[in-house]
């Protein structure tokens, strides 16, 4: 889509530190890491969100999520990992083409170190469900 960075990125009009690349998906470095590693996992086609990506299409790019993961956590010594996907603004998402965030994490490094967990009153969580149910029909 014109105007989409991840999309140039895709067709390689702009410059990019490409590690893994199949017909459908591509992976290559966050140029803004918040760990050393932090690689991006797209189609390559334009979906602007997950929701908007065809089953098929994410099968691929998580395929790819997996064959880099024993990749990138040797190659920079990580203990573990986070896939993050960023739907929507209000979650973070400034590239309106859907891609996962593959996080190297190490023990205590701190990357994410707010996880504002609660419980529901009693109750609720059957009205959020029945709700969610629902809307599924
Ligand atoms: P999000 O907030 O989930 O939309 O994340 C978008 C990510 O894309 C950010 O982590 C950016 O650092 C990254 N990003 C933006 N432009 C580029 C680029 N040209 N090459 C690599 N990563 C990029």
């Amino acid at each position: 889509m014109a105007g989409c960075v991840f999309c140039a990125i895709a067709e390689g009009k702009i410059p990019s530190q490409k590690v893994l690349e199949t017909p459908t998906a591509l992976a290559f470095l966050d140029i803004n890491p918040i760990s050393d590693g932090h690689t991006l996992i797209i189609p390559k086609a334009h979906y602007e969100r997950l929701d908007a990506c065809p089953p098929a299409v994410l099968a691929d790019v998580m395929a790819v999520a997996c064959r880099i993961a024993p990749a990138v956590k040797a190659a920079v010594q990580a203990d573990a990992y986070n896939l993050l996907c960023n739907n929507g603004s209000a979650a973070g998402q400034v590239v309106e083409h859907v891609h996962f965030h593959f996080i190297p994490r190490k023990s205590g490094d701190g990357v994410f170190n707010r996880w504002p967990a609660f419980q529901y009153p009693a109750g609720k969580a059957q009205q959020i469900a029945d709700a969610i149910r629902r809307q599924l029909g």
